[in-house]
Parts: structure tokens; sequence; C-alpha cells
């Protein structure tokens, strides 16, 4: 049987560093992503270049990774100028990344009460800034805030917001459990229907642990068909913590479920 790739994407230097007693030196950040390079991790997202010193001097830094991709971390365009003058968008395309990953609203209660502008105008800043990234020839994702809330709360809307990111030419489409909330279950319901309109190898799953249940919810993502899993090492990130790559990496190795399944770019 041919085993199909699980994509590994470490958030350690970025959703990690929100830790609550975490702050990461450049010698930090350098010694660490050299150690997630040497584990074979896919993706290693370095931090948000032009969001502060450290992480600008990160990415102006040539990696000469051996399995890794580096990954720029930012948010999708303002309402009110175009992709090509948002000074954020321009510094993640002069940094040194690969990749760019751009966080956007998919909950049209936050489109609403967050940035207060219109459901269309928040579709049209995902697309424009999909659209302009994906230009540069840099590998693009979109990470869809609080999916799963909004998907409750309004699933037409959720869908449309990661569809105007995939229509474009998204590489991914990372649904995100933003508080952490939602139960395994739901997650493996709501992931099956989102296949049903975007394919699973174009999906990833980024879990918050406030339930206890990030891991939980990651591994229901992936059986329910998403092929690249977020994470941290031992669970660091922001108040309960991110999906543990520490548990999860040897669970898609020991348990047949997985392994049988799936190869990683981690070998043991
Ligand atoms: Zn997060």
């Amino acid at each position: 049987m041919i085993k199909e790739k699980l994509y590994i994407f470490d958030t350690t230097l970025r959703d990690g560093a929100q830790t609550q007693g975490v702050d990461f030196s450049i010698d930090d950040k350098e010694k660490i992503s050299a150690a997630l390079d040497s584990l074979g991790v896919d993706y290693i997202e370095g931090g948000w270049p032009g969001a502060n010193p450290t992480d600008t001097e990160f990415f102006n830094k040539k990696h000469d990774f051996k399995n890794s991709k580096l990954v720029a971390f930012g948010m999708t365009k303002k309402t009110g100028h175009s992709a090509e003058n948002d000074p954020m968008l321009s510094s993640l395309l002069n940094s040194k990344s690969s990749s760019i990953c751009l966080f956007g609203k998919s909950w049209d209660f936050h489109v609403d009460i967050a940035l207060g502008i219109t459901n269309e105008q928040n579709l049209e800043n995902i697309s424009d800034s999909a659209k302009h990234i994906i230009k540069s020839s840099k590998e693009f994702m979109f990470d869809a805030e609080h999916f799963f809330d909004g998907y409750k709360s309004n699933s037409k809307y959720a869908l449309s917001c990661i569809k105007a990111a995939f229509n474009e030419g998204a590489r991914w489409i990372i649904l995100c459990d933003t508080n952490g909330g939602t139960l395994p279950d739901e997650i493996s319901e709501i992931v099956k229907e989102v296949t049903k309109h975007i394919p699973g190898k174009n999906l990833g799953i980024h879990a918050h642990n406030d339930t206890e249940n990030a891991v939980a919810n990651t591994l229901a993502a992936v059986s329910a068909g998403v092929r690249q899993v977020q994470g941290t090492i031992n669970g660091l990130g922001e108040r309960c913590g991110n999906a543990n790559l520490m548990s999860l990496i040897p669970t898609f190795f020991l348990k047949k479920d997985f392994a049988s399944k799936f190869e990683m770019g981690v070998k043991n």
C-alpha cells in the first residue's frame, strides 16, 4: 500500500513564543530551528517579520535548512488599501522565507465586531492577499482563524472565506480551533464536510488545548482527511498551549491506524 504524506508544521517559534515566560532570543531561534530541521519537520514557522526586531533579524538571515521550509507569519491585508500597498505584506514578501502563512477571519461575528467591515470586504481582503503572495511564487497558506466556531455559526460564510484563499491557489488551508473549545466528534464532522469543498491534501489543522483536546482534535482531523498537522514542541503556546507535536509524532509512528497509512518527513 502506498502511504500518503502527512506534513508536520512546527509553530514553536511563533505560537509557542506566546507562552507566558517564554522570550526567544535570536540565538534561541537559530538553535531551535536547526534542531527542528534535523528532526525533519516540513515547515518551521519562524515568527512575524516586521512585528519585532528579533523576528525581523531572524528572517533577514539566510537559513540553509536541509529538510524544512521556513514560513513567515502575518495577517491578510487591511481594508482601505491594495495588497500591493500593504507594508506588512511587503515585509513578509521581502523576508528570506519560502512560504507565507496569513491568518484571516472566517467567523462573520468577528468580521463585524472585531474588524468592523462587511463580509464581502473580508472576502476581498483574503482573495487579494492570496493573489498577491502567489504571484510572488512563494508558497501560500491561509490560517482560517476561529474556523470551527465560525462554521458552527454560519457554515456558508466560513466556507466562502476558505474558498476565497483556495480558489486563488493557496497550497494549504489551515482550519484553526483558535479558542480550543471544539470537541473531537465536532472536529471530525466539520472536517468531513469541508473535504467536500476542498481536498484533504490541501487542509491542515491548528488546535489549541483549552479543553485539553488539542492532540485528540488533531488526530480526529487527520482521520477525517487533513494532511497537515500544526503544533509546538511540548505543546507550548498561549493560555493552555497548542497541540503537542511530542505526543503527535510518536502516535503517527506507533499507532497502526496512522502508521499504516502515512509517512512523514520526520524519520525514526
Ligand atoms: Zn494558534
